[in-house]
Order: C-alpha cells, then structure tokens, then sequence
C-alpha cells in the first residue's frame, strides 16, 4: 500500500558528555534507529539527530579536576562517539554539541519569548555557597547528615539510606564534597519559567490528553498517568515554577540582560534537539526555519523514563509559549537491566558496548536481541546472556539464514543462480502464516518491536516447514527433478527475501548483505511480497551469519586487566603490597611497589568493616562466592570474591571482613558486583598460592571506617 510522504523529525535523548556510551544510550539509539530506518524504507522523508549535552556544573568540575577547560573536557569526550555509532550502525544525519553557536542562539530566543509572554519571573532564593571555590553549590555536591535518619554522608537532595527527599539547606553539618569547607546560606537572584501560570497548566492539560494527527496518544498510558499526577489531576495546580539560572562560575549559556547569569543545564539541552537539526540543514543546504515552521513536520522524541517530566511538562510548554512547533509523541521506553540487576546511570555500569565491539560479537545480534524484547511500553528490558545466545542462534541462524544457507546453493550450483517459477500455492501458505506487511508497517509505526520479530519469525517457520516438507536434498539426487528442486529453491529463496526486507530495519548490515546476494536493489517496504520474477539471478551463497558462541558472550563480562586497574584507583592501591584484591575484578593483583602516596590518595579509598550475612557459591564459576554483606549505614552490598579455592560459602557467614566501599560497580555475568573484599596473598604462586581473608579484631562493626 502506497502511503503520502511524511516529513520526520526525530531525535533520542541528548546524552550527558562526561562519560563514554553504556548499553543504555546503544539501546535507546538502536530502537530510535530501527523507528527511522523503517520510516525511511516507507519513503519517508526523516531527519534524525543527536548531540551531547555539554553544560552544567558536573562537567564544569570534572574539567577542573583534570586540568581542562570544560570545552576541551566535552571536547574529547565527542571525539569518542564515532566508534559506537558507527559500530551499532546508528543512522544520525547528524552528532552536534549543546555546546554550539546554533545551541546560544536558539536558547537564548526561546528565552526572550518567553519573557515577552510574561512567563518569567526574578526572585531571590536562599542556597548554599562554597566559600573556598567561590561558587554556588549544585545539591549533589554537599553532603551531610541526613535531617530524617541521620545517616552520614548524604547528598544535599535525597537519603541513599532511609529515601527520604529533602531541600540541601535541611542537612545537618553540611559541607562541600567540592573543597570540604562549611558552605555559607547566601542569597542569589534566580531566574524562573511560571509553569505555574493557569496558561501552562491549561496548555499542559489539554496537550498531554491529546492524540497526534496519525491518531496515536501523544503519551503513553504509564506517562500520561504520570503527567497527570505531577500536573495535580484534572483541577491542576501541582506545578510548581521552575528555576532555570545559575550563577556564574557555570559552564553554560548567558541569560540575556542578566549578568552573571546562566541557563541551567536543563533549559538548553533539549534546545539542543534544534541546535543540532539547525547544524544539519547548514551541512545539507536546507532552510532551518522553514522546515520547523513547516506544519507537516512530525516532531518525535525517544527518552528514557528518568527524563519524562523534562519532556512532557517543561519542553512543550516552553516550545508552545515560544511560538514554536510542539512534539508529535514523546516515545518514552524503561530501562536495561543485566541478568536480572538494576544499572545506574550515575553508577555507569554495564557491559561495555565497545568491548562488545571488540571482541567481534555482530551489532545486528544485539539489536536483534533488543528488539525482540523491546515495545511500546514503559518496561524495563533484560539482558540475560543464556537468553541472548539462545535467541540469536535459534532466530537469526537457525531460522532465517538457515534458509538460504538450504536453498541458494542449489540454484548457484545447478542453475547457474537463475530462478524458476515459485510455487504459488505454497507463497500462499507462507502469506497465511503471519500478519501481513501493513499489520507489520502498524506495530513498527507504534515501535512494537516484540510483535514484529514475532510475526516475521512466524513467516520464516513457514519456509523452513516448506522446504522440511520438499527436501531438496532429495530432490536434487534425481537429475530428472531438476525443475522441481529450482521451484521449491525460488520459493523458498522469495520468502527468505521477504524476511530479510522485513527485518532490515532491525538487522540492517545481515540485511544489506542478504539482498546483495539475492539481487535485490529495490530495498522499499513496498518491495514486500513482490514475485522474484523466474530468469532472477541471484549471487553464490555466502556466509550470512555465525553462531553466538557463549564463550565470546562471557568475554564479555570479564574485565579486560586495564579495565580493572582504571577501575580500581591503582594509586591508592598499589602499595598495599602482598595483599592482593581478591575480588574477580581484579585478577592481575597490583605489583609491589615502592611509590610513596599522599595520606590524600588513600583517604580516596571508603574501606568499611562488613559482616558476611551470606555467602553462596556462583554457579557456573569455579572461583567465585557471591557474598551478602552488612555494611551498616552503607545497607547491604552483594560482592562476588574469587575465594572459592580457599573458603566453603559456610565458613564466611558471620565474620567480618574488609570492604572496598567506593569501588565502581561491576556487572559480570552472575551480577553486579558491588565493591570487593581485602584480602592477603603472593603475586608469585612459587611462593604460594594461598588467600587469606583480613578481618578486623573483635569490637569492630559493620560499617566502621577502616583507616
Ligand atoms: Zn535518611
């Protein structure tokens, strides 16, 4: 079915550029991508765009700490990006930086806007200062005693211990974590978007409840019922104002006729959404403006659910009120776990999507794998690696290339590659099989991944029934069967067409190799269903696709040995001389060495007493106790030990032992380790091979620092 030309606009979240890509970010871009890549196989006319979201006070600091401007620090960040975009074969017209000419215009515009609608106020406000570092403190930099449990160590917006949400100036003893000093109540001007005003709310009412033009809510039902809650229901009157300044020292963008006065990070970074298409149309000779005021430009976001209210509350109301296009639909999808655990964005665990990379596993499994498990709702995603490896061999190889794989050959061989007639009767019963092309086109336009792998799995058991139920192999003994065996292989080779048009989206570089082989230059969506017509010549088979192999998949979650000593604070650590770590992270133990430190660098290391509240041995590893750790104000910390060749699980549960508190996170394959234990043994196994847990003297508890 033939469909008008739609003009698209879609972008993914704009990520934070103080850290590389975790396989949060390569999912959101490869369930945007497959959006885009089957819009564009529609015809579609589609601009898809991204950029880094360069401001704000945490990457002002981190500069600061490591000696760079800001704008070098976001600068080599950048420069790190083409690798995963290019290996995840992301599709982006264009990468741009909030950090951009395009960026301080466009902000700073949108700001005067609403200014002239009356939609800004100034008023003085109550914040903590650093008298030391001369700046205004972000909540996330001062700690202190929680006001409700008085759990130490607490940052200045929320309780890691109770839960409890609170203002900054409510901690009890506070202090920077920039500089350590007391910081100082001062009183600052701050700048406020009234989103308030009974224009916003009534906006937001009505825009959040509407349907795009094409029908489909603009939110989904689990964002919407959110939105709802935040706006207060249908009387309203939840929103609070939002402030939108800071204070110089900031790294960020002037506010207008407002000196010493910065756009929180915030304000601009969805701006940068524009900055980025603005970029774009420069490169590519198109006119910005038009196509934005253009009203047959669909505007489409895909966000993870941490940034709704940034997306569904603020940003339209800022687009609407600034006189500018609002969002189509804000595609808002859940967060990816790694077997069965929680990832922290601020944590920055995972799997690392370049060493997924690097240790040649295909990009087209992972998004195969993540779009068989992805939809439109709001649900966090899986990634388990028994499932992973399962998934992909039985779909991927053991069903569609396995096809080919079956029935190319045969033409190649006895044919010269040319195609007879297909089988009719049988392309009708693969149509039967599945839901059909536009029942298809449906479920992507509304990013229903799950069910589209699904169908087209369902048409590709069809061909592989139909050629179980032929046996060419049979076929091809006689020498008087000839046409039938190039029938049953044209019918056959047709539907593996089908699929891999199907599938292209998904699949996009098995796809281009796929068609290659077939012949197939018309890569439309409208291509689907089409007759191979007989006297079609198709290529040599070739290699579509290996098997995962489980042993690249566990490779997978074993630190590579830099990757441990970046990990694991290797000044801090290097002169606690035989005793090793003995945690699996670390399986190279630090050298001796003789390098004075600084009481500074090892006051870097949090290490705790800790009680084994449980201890189990890993299946499927040799080396490894998961052990359950009561760290007292700290709560409970799982940490998988390699000391399984020295201690049962049993005789762990009630001592103490040692903790690396601030260790990062791990995932492995098992879990997510989340710290690791001290222990003492020999660099040179000659010596011994022994590991000897530390424990602390009688009295010490669970929780106390160890210095
Ligand atoms: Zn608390």
């Amino acid at each position: 079915m033939t469909v008008a030309t739609r003009k698209i606009f879609v972008t993914t979240a704009l990520p934070y550029a103080n850290g590389a890509f975790h396989i949060g970010h390569i999912m959101e871009y490869i369930q945007a991508d497959i959006w885009v890549r089957f819009q564009r196989m529609r015809g579609h006319s589609v601009h898809f765009v991204c950029a880094d979201d360069a401001h704000g006070a945490p990457i002002m600091i981190a500069a600061d700490k490591v000696g760079k401007t800001p704008q070098e620090f976001v600068a080599e960040i950048a420069a790190g990006r083409r690798p995963y975009l290019d290996g995840f074969a992301i599709a982006f017209d264009h990468w741009h930086s909030t950090d951009s000419p395009e960026n301080v215009e466009l902000s700073q515009g949108i700001y005067l806007a609403l200014r002239a609608a009356g939609l800004i106020d100034v008023r003085e406000i109550e914040q903590f200062y650093d008298p030391v570092k001369g700046m205004f403190l972000p909540d996330r930099y001062i700690q202190g005693e929680c006001p409700v449990c008085a759990a130490p160590d607490q940052y200045g917006d929320s309780c890691e211990s109770c839960g409890a949400v609170y203002g900054a100036t409510e901690l009890r003893n506070p202090r920077s974590a920039l500089s350590g000093a007391t910081p100082e109540l001062r009183r600052s001007e701050h700048y406020f978007f009234r989103l308030s005003d009974p224009r916003c709310v009534a906006y937001l009412q009505d825009w959040t409840r509407q349907s795009d033009r094409r029908g489909v809510p603009r939110l989904q039902p689990e964002v919407f019922a959110k939105a709802q809650e935040w706006l207060g229901g249908p009387e309203g009157g939840k929103l609070a104002d939002w402030d939108i300044s800071r204070d110089a020292p900031y790294f960020g963008i002037e506010i207008p006729d407002a000196p010493g006065k910065y756009f929180y990070v915030w304000l601009d970074a969805p701006i940068g959404y524009l900055a980025s298409l603005k970029a774009y149309c420069t490169g590519a000779g198109l006119d910005f403006d038009a196509l934005v005021a253009d009203p047959e430009l669909e505007q489409y976001h895909f966000i993870g659910k941490d940034i709704i209210y940034f997306h569904v509350l603020f940003w339209p109301a800022m687009l609407h009120f600034a006189g500018r296009k609002t969002p189509e639909r804000v595609n808002v999808h859940g967060f990816i776990n790694v077997s069965g655990e929680k990832m922290s964005k601020s944590r920055g665990t995972g799997i690392s999507p370049l060493r997924y990379l690097e240790l040649g596993l295909d990009p087209d499994w992972l998004r195969y794998y993540l779009a068989a498990k992805l939809n439109n709702k709001v649900e966090d995603v899986d990634f388990n690696p028994d499932d992973f490896v399962a998934r992909v061999n039985s779909d991927v190889v053991g069903k569609l290339v396995n096809i080919a794989s079956r029935c190319a050959g045969f033409l190649t061989r006895r044919f010269d590659g040319v195609l007879g007639n297909a089988d009719d009767d049988a392309l009708a019963a693969f149509a039967r099989s599945w839901a059909g092309a536009d029942a298809l086109a449906d479920l992507y336009e509304r990013r229903d991944s799950g069910k589209v792998v699904r169908e087209v799995m369902q048409y590709a058991d069809a061909v592989n029934q139909y050629i179980d139920a032929s046996k060419p192999w049979e076929i091809a003994k006689d020498a008087a069967r000839g046409d039938e065996l190039q029938t049953v292989c044209t019918t056959a080779m047709t539907g593996f067409r089908d699929l891999v048009l199907l599938l292209a989206p998904i699949i996009p570089g098995l796809a281009q190799r796929a068609l290659a082989q077939i012949g197939q230059t018309d890569t439309r969506w409208d291509a689907i269903g089409l007759p191979l017509p007989a006297g079609h010549r198709i290529m040599a088979y070739q290699h579509l696709s290996a098997r995962v192999d489980p042993k690249q998949v566990d490779a997978l979650f074993e630190a590579p040995a830099s990757a441990v000593t970046a990990t694991a604070t290797p000044a801090a650590v290097k002169p606690a001389a035989a005793a090793a770590l003995s945690s699996v992270a670390a399986p190279a133990p630090p050298e001796p060495g003789s390098e004075a430190i600084s009481i500074d660098d090892f006051a870097t290391l949090d290490l705790r007493v800790a009680r084994v509240t449980g201890a189990e041995a890993v299946e499927g590893s040799k080396k490894l106790i998961r052990l359950t750790l009561d760290v007292g104000a700290l709560g409970a910390r799982t940490v998988f030990s390699g000391i399984r060749s020295a201690y049962a699980p049993e005789q762990l549960v009630g001592r103490h032992v040692v903790l690396v508190a601030n260790l990062a996170p791990r995932t492995m394959k098992f879990g997510v380790s989340e710290g690791m234990v001290l222990s003492a043994g020999w660099d040179d196994p000659a010596q011994g091979s022994g590991i000897h847990l530390l424990e602390p003297d009688d009295g010490a508890a669970p929780g106390m620092k160890v210095r």
